[in-house]
């Protein structure tokens, strides 16, 4: 038999639809792809809805959005089908209500009619006894006369023994059963858990490896406890449970030879450069908007992938291509990874004054369309603004950190009225010297032949001597009144363009 080790990985990510994907969520889900990606496996994405109100497809689109900007291509999944799904987990309501239902009949799950009350007042009596709270067996296994509501279902676990975890990041990581409760896998209202339906649908779609946030290792030792049972065989030779529950609800049948998951990674959190978990107070942490801000998306990728990996070698500036061949799960490190938003930026611009004019060009026009911020130029441009774009591009891509940035600069050039900004007016404008020396610039600009910015820088240079001004008193005032703002791109050029 094929065990999960010799095959291709198979890789899921199981992101809950909450419409944004967030700096931990993405890098997990590109060290799955790179996974898959170096050693040629499958990248699954499953949407995890059970949780939670039925995912909206707002939320749903977000998510994909999300990878696919990231360039994170999955090979099944949501758009692009595959042999064992549906891949939106609330699709899969039936399977999971089999899979309990056998649980139940094996004797492996058992039911109990202790309402919320209940279960609140045994943890409150344990508490007052200094016990924890976790329960072994039924709070109650009987139906009370009159009442009509529904059990919830609980997995029977070990009363005594470990359980380990072998953790390609962490190492092996023991549990004691006497810790771990008999946990909820259906609730009353009959809806799945999270650590059932999780544990089944990676059973189901033959996942080998689970790699994951670190917050969810407490989880594994009880979905090995589901991977044992759904995969056991039946004492009739009649293959496993989960086999049997995918036939029962018409769900695609495993493939032969595949086992539950057997390797795990659980990777510590990313944190902000105060050590805390990375929040809105840490600035960006949604993809969307780093999307939004002009990170490219391959610097994202890179700087995500050396957020608690190294290639070993030094190499930090690396291609995807580059990444995918000497990306190792095992070389993950377990201390948590700071974000540092500033070091990002910095590699941003790095990366932005590598890319070819034309390449820069063609980046920008989102953030001018309409797509990012508001807009300065047609979807799609016509030639009259990609000619000014292009102009444009040199004056601005030394200076850049970020794409949006552009957005400052580019109103200037493609609006008709400059919009004048009152503080850089206030400074710089309101003074006589000021007026002086636009008065003087206009006339010696006017009608100058040819109009370009050495001629440009001729005409104004030659006027400091003649009004016996400097350089900022002459250029400033020049600057403010035809860009509007007091930062702008090289001032000739600027004016030639
Ligand atoms: N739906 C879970 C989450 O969003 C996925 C957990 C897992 O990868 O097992 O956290």
């Amino acid at each position: 038999m094929t065990t999960s080790a010799d095959r291709p990985p198979r890789v899921r990510i199981a992101p809950a639809p909450s419409g944004t994907l967030h700096v931990g969520n993405i890098r997990t889900a590109l060290y799955n792809w790179l996974h898959a990606r170096a050693r040629g496996g499958t990248f699954i994405l499953r949407i995890e809805d059970t949780d939670q109100q039925r995912a909206t497809p707002e939320s749903v689109r977000g998510v994909l959005e999300a990878l696919r900007w990231a360039g994170l291509d999955w090979d099944e999944g949501p758009q692009v089908g595959g042999a064992h799904g549906p891949y939106v987990q609330s699709e899969r309501a039936v399977f999971h209500a089999a899979v309990v239902r056998r649980l139940l009949a094996a004797g492996d799950a058992f039911e109990d009619f202790a309402t919320a009350q209940e279960l609140q007042a045994h943890r409150e009596t344990q508490r007052a006894a200094a016990r924890p709270p976790l329960l072994k067996g039924p709070l109650r296994s009987e139906r009370r006369p009159g009442e009509t509501g529904a059990p919830s279902i609980r997995m029977r676990t070990p009363t005594s023994g470990e359980v380990a975890v072998d953790d390609l990041v962490r190492g092996r990581v023991s549990f004691d059963w006497s810790d771990i409760g008999d946990f909820v896998i259906q609730r009353a209202d009959g809806s799945a858990t999270y650590p059932l339906a999780n544990a089944a649908d990676d059973v189901a779609q033959g996942v080998t490896l689970v790699c994951r946030g670190e917050d969810l290792l407490s989880v594994t030792p009880r979905q090995l406890l589901l991977y044992e049972a759904l995969t056991r065989a039946d004492d009739e030779g009649r293959g496993a449970l989960v086999d049997a529950a995918l036939d029962e609800s018409g769900l695609p049948a495993r493939a032969p030879g595949w086992g539950p998951p057997t390797g795990f990674a659980h990777l510590s959190l990313v944190v902000g450069d105060d050590r805390k978990p990375l929040s809105k107070r840490h600035g960006s942490v949604a993809v969307a908007e780093f999307a939004r801000h002009g990170y490219l998306p391959e610097v994202l990728v890179n700087y995500l992938a050396l957020l608690g990996w190294a290639p070993g070698d030094g190499r930090e500036r690396m291609t995807v291509d580059e990444l995918i061949a000497a990306f190792d799960l095992a070389a993950v490190g377990r201390t948590a990874a700071a974000f540092d938003e500033d070091k990002l930026a910095a590699f941003n611009g790095e990366r932005i004054r590598a890319l070819t004019r034309e390449e820069l060009t063609e980046r920008l026009v989102p953030f001018l369309d309409g797509t990012y911020g508001q807009a300065l130029i047609g979807r799609p441009p016509d030639d009259q603004e990609l000619r000014l774009l292009r102009g444009l591009v040199p004056l601005v891509q030394e200076r850049m950190q970020r794409l949006d940035e552009v957005q400052e600069y580019a109103p200037a050039f493609f609006r008709e009225a400059v919009e004048l900004d009152p503080d850089a007016v206030a400074k710089v404008l309101g003074k006589d010297a000021a007026v002086t020396a636009l008065e003087a610039a206009h006339r010696a600009l006017d009608g100058l032949e040819p109009w370009t910015a050495d001629a440009i820088e001729q005409v104004l240079r030659g006027l400091l001597d003649q009004l016996s001004m400097g350089a900022r008193k002459v250029f400033q005032p020049v600057r403010v009144a035809v860009t509007g703002s007091s930062v702008s791109p090289p001032l000739f050029e600027s004016l030639e363009l």
